[in-house]
């Protein structure tokens, strides 16, 4: 059967992708990026036009010219890898988000038009999650005591973009640090209601959840669509390592309330994401069991660490993922359905990554090591011992040594 990876390979090519063409994205310390899950292009676009780094930057004409012609963009590593894994990718998803012929158009012409904005008003983050970094987190960088990272902000300077270039805007995206702890997130709202042009906007905006935004709910139904992800990365106390601060007994609450409030608003839709590293893999069924609870068995997506590499999902023990597995059919027995489904493919995945990591022993213990280090900082900064929360730790570190 053929995957949404080759669909696009075969009508267009491997490496071309409608976003370089259609989208101003940027890091929350600043950097160009050509989407949210791309590497930074090497340009910083905190000044002075956004706009004229887009249409006319030779970076930029370069990764066209290279999307065009099929040739490998460095940048987007991550998207040919997730396909090789799996047949899917953040390309493969996007693509969706217009017509065949306005893709298709798009191609044949090299056109560059702005249709999306993806924007992160800055760092401030009130979380340090395992796999975040201090270019994503104001917590972590205060941790890591990075100067340099504490506390960017971007707010006047994003806002001042989304003004310039909210005409023939569709899609619009943000996240963080945590959007909803930034100033420009509601003015951003507030602006395009009252311009009449919310109306045309799908908007995403991905949270980490911790901040009840039910006030802002009646302004966020006034766009076409509101999709809100909600990161949970466990949904038991492993919960209060990996995501720390933050405590699953305080998330729940939350969740409950904002799942309540929502039924009101139809334009609104709830989602939520678990982004799967070495030390959640055993919360995979968990969290689909969680969101059934919930009501949001339907809204769970999932998917993986690549980058820091010491987090990826495949350096668990082989045992854990076939334990994972037999989870995934057991869940999958009690009530057959597609999203279901869904966690059974994402176990072939992390079985590739698994795979893949093992093929190299030297560099698996590399990893380790690395994240040994990792978790040895964190237990002396957060009070917080990793093998007191993730019961597959030990055995992981002791067996590769
Ligand atoms: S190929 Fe992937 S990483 Fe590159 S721009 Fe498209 S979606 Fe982003």
């Amino acid at each position: 059967m053929s995957t949404p990876s080759d669909k696009i390979v075969n009508r267009y090519n491997k490496s071309f992708c409608i976003k370089p063409f259609t989208e101003i994205s940027n890091s929350a310390i600043g950097e160009r990026m050509l989407c949210c899950r791309s590497e930074p292009v090497g340009i910083k676009i905190k000044n002075p036009d956004i706009t004229e780094d887009f249409f006319n930057n030779p970076a930029m004409h370069e990764i066209r010219r290279k999307m065009l012609a099929g040739e490998e963009v460095k940048e987007c590593w991550i998207c040919k890898e997730t396909e090789m894994a799996s047949g899917k990718s953040h390309r493969t998803f996007v693509m969706q988000d217009f017509k065949q012929a306005e893709v298709d158009e798009i191609f044949n012409t090299g056109k560059v038009e702005l249709r999306s904005l993806d924007i992160r008003f800055g760092t401030k983050c009130n979380l340090a999650c395992v796999m975040c970094g201090p270019g994503s987190s104001s917590l972590i960088a205060k941790e890591e005591a990075e100067e340099e990272y504490q506390l960017v902000d971007l707010n006047d300077f994003s806002l001042d973009q989304i003004k310039k270039h909210s005409n023939g805007i569709v899609l619009f995206k943000t996240t963080g640090g945590e959007p909803m702890l930034l100033p420009a997130y509601k003015k951003t709202l507030e602006f395009f209601v009252e311009k009449d042009l919310a109306k045309n906007i799908e908007f995403t905006t991905i949270t980490n959840g911790t901040v009840d935004y039910s006030d802002l709910m009646p302004l966020m139904n006034e766009f076409k669509f509101f999709k809100i992800s909600h990161s949970i990365d466990a949904a038991d106390e492993s919960y209060n390592y990996v995501r720390w601060p933050g405590t699953m007994s305080r998330i729940e609450r939350i969740h409950k309330r904002i799942v309540e409030n929502s039924k009101q608003y139809k334009n609104i839709k709830l989602e939520f994401g678990a982004t799967i590293h070495v030390l959640n893999v055993h919360q995979v069924v968990k969290i689909s069991r969680y969101l059934e609870t919930l009501g949001m068995h339907n809204a769970y997506n999932i998917d993986m660490v690549h980058d820091p590499d010491y987090m990826q999902p495949g350096l668990v023990n082989k045992q854990v993922l076939d334990e994972l597995e037999a989870d995934a059919i057991e869940w999958q027995k009690e009530k057959p359905g597609e999203y279901r489904q869904e966690i059974l493919d994402f176990v072939a995945t992390l079985r590739y990554n698994y795979n893949k990591i093992n093929s190299n022993k030297e560099h698996k213990q590399e990893l380790l090591d690395t994240l040994e280090v990792k978790t040895i900082f964190w237990k002396a900064k957060r009070k917080l011992d990793v093998r007191d929360y993730i019961p597959y730790y030990e055995a992981m570190q002791t067996k590769c040594k």
